[in-house]
């Protein structure tokens, strides 16, 4: 059987048309352009359609699936995978999920209700207990791991240099929820940083290539700051999840809840944050930039130098809101200004 429907590439937020093959031996096929992948349905991260949002399927790979059709892929999931029995089991050894549920049990009644989601999200985000940021964060970065990135080709000294400067710029910023940690990562996919929920920041090799200048580097990184600052990934993941949640409460239904954090978790790191959170992320590496630089300019040639790389890459994650590009240019110009004429 074959249905029809949309995919994304792994960290990306490009759509093509694509189609699912169900085997009626429980494997399935993906098709997406030259993109060919074979998988069993137990190995599949699925997100239930809710209403008429289309049943989605991540992949281990990466890749993610929205069907045009739920009803036949509903069933067909059901009909080959675990069920209930393997969900619960799953359920039973991330006991971290039975926390988050029952912290957004408590907080969704009189979150959603009296602030909308959003704002509940925020709140949520603030009032989860350590431990699950901690936990998603390495459940992401362990996925990234085995599927996206290859170990950093970059030799131990020049990271340690980073590492290094970038621990004298942390003294000056005010207090983080958490410790950031910078790791570095080879990506074929061009140069890139993405802040998790845990405070790690991924940077590619191909970044630290592109800067020129420390202060260049520094600037992408300050960004990632700002979302670690503004706890701007939990949030993501808390908004993501508070639909899934809900209805799995209602339904008594609470399949692969942990796996559904991490997936929204690797998804969110590279392609999912508000235009706000990207606003607020700017704002907060111009400000630091301004105070440990004297300037934003480093900011602005990053984003320009990023336009003259070869442009068949995708926009990075510190690029995300890109059709702002411009006005974000704008905009680190005249914080500069307004700032500097203080
Ligand atoms: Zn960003």
């Amino acid at each position: 059987m074959i249905i029809a429907g949309t995919c994304h590439p792994p960290l990306s937020a490009e759509r093509l048309a694509a189609e699912l093959e169900l085997m009626p031996d429980g494997t399935l096929t993906l098709r997406c352009g030259e993109h060919t992948g074979e998988w069993s349905a137990d190995t599949l991260v699925l997100s239930a359609p809710l209403g008429r949002l289309p049943a989605q399927i991540t992949f281990p790979d990466g890749w993610l699936f929205k069907a045009a059709e739920n009803k036949i892929l509903a069933d067909w999931i059901q009909a080959h995978t675990g069920k209930q029995s393997q969900w619960l089991h799953k359920l039973e050894r991330h006991w971290l999920a039975i926390v988050v549920s029952i912290v957004f049990l408590i907080a969704l009644g009189a979150g959603t209700y009296r602030y909308g989601i959003p704002a509940a999200s925020h709140t949520m985000a603030r009032m989860l207990p350590k431990a699950v940021p901690e936990y998603i964060g390495k459940a992401v970065l362990e996925t990234l791991d085995e599927y996206l990135f290859k170990p950093s080709q970059l030799d131990e000294q020049e990271q340690w240099q980073i590492r290094d400067r970038f621990a004298l710029l942390q003294d000056n910023l005010p207090p983080l929820p958490f410790e950031p940690k910078i790791v570095f990562r080879s990506w074929q996919k061009g140069p890139n940083a993405f802040a998790l929920s845990d405070g790690t920041i991924v940077v590619t090799d191909s970044l630290v290539e592109l800067a020129t200048t420390p202060a260049e580097l520094d600037s992408v990184l300050l960004h990632e700051v700002g979302h670690v600052y503004h706890q701007h990934v939990m949030e993501a993941v808390v908004q993501s999840t508070l639909l899934s949640v809900s209805v799995a409460l209602l339904t008594g239904e609470s399949s692969g809840l942990a796996d559904n954090l991490t997936g929204a978790g690797v998804f969110i790191a590279s392609s999912g944050y508000s235009r706000d959170a990207e606003r607020e992320a700017d704002s907060f590496a111009a400000e630091q930039m301004i105070k440990q630089y004297g300037t934003t300019e480093p900011m602005a040639a990053m984003f320009s130098r990023f336009m003259e790389y070869d442009n068949g890459s995708e926009i990075p994650e510190w690029l995300q809101s890109h059709p702002d590009l411009y006005q974000r240019i704008e905009a680190v110009k005249a914080q500069d200004h307004s700032m500097l004429s203080e």
